[in-house]
């Protein structure tokens, strides 16, 4: 049976590692005080989609780069910001040991969201994962989660569980 969980502030720390980029990006662009701040509030813990963030990053400090190269840059740092805690890559070993198929489905883009989970470890302790960006499909609709259930060689219809902070 799957355990599927959900990547940002379920299994890593997101808000932590996007407050640390804020303070990098503001500082290596000279962008002043209040800017990392702004910046936390303007993404309101992730609920902004990224390209309207960049959107108004870029207008608010007159930045030269086009929104989306703003983003792709964002992407390929993020990545190195995340941490997993050793009790959570523990959890996952002590449950894939107890016979359950362990397995990760987020919404996100499929070249953050694979970073994360080389980055932190987790893509060699899990069964499968399944990325909203690289499957065309996001939570909540119940096909990402069949796409999970199955990449862990689980039948979707045989049931299991799905841990999330919120989507
Ligand atoms: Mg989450």
């Amino acid at each position: 049976m799957p355990a599927l969980f959900d990547l940002d502030n379920t299994l890593i720390d997101r808000l932590d590692a996007f407050r640390r980029w804020t303070a990098e990006f503001a500082s290596e662009r000279g962008l002043g005080k209040g800017a990392a701040c702004w910046m936390v509030e303007l993404d309101a813990n992730g609920s902004v989609p990224m390209e309207t963030f960049f959107e108004l990053v870029r207008e608010r400090f007159r930045l030269p780069e086009p929104a989306g190269e703003l983003w792709r840059a964002y992407r390929a740092r993020l990545p190195h910001l995340v941490s997993c805690r050793a009790e959570v890559l523990a959890g996952l070993d002590r449950l894939r040991s107890a016979g359950w198929a362990v397995g990760v489905v987020t919404n996100g883009m499929a070249d953050n969201q694979t970073g994360k989970l080389e980055r932190t470890g987790l893509a060699s302790r899990l069964d499968g994962w399944a990325i909203s960006g690289a499957e065309g499909v996001s939570k909540p609709d119940v096909r990402l989660f069949e796409i999970g259930a199955r990449r862990c060689g689980a039948s979707p219809a045989a049931g299991g569980w799905m841990v999330g902070d919120d989507r």
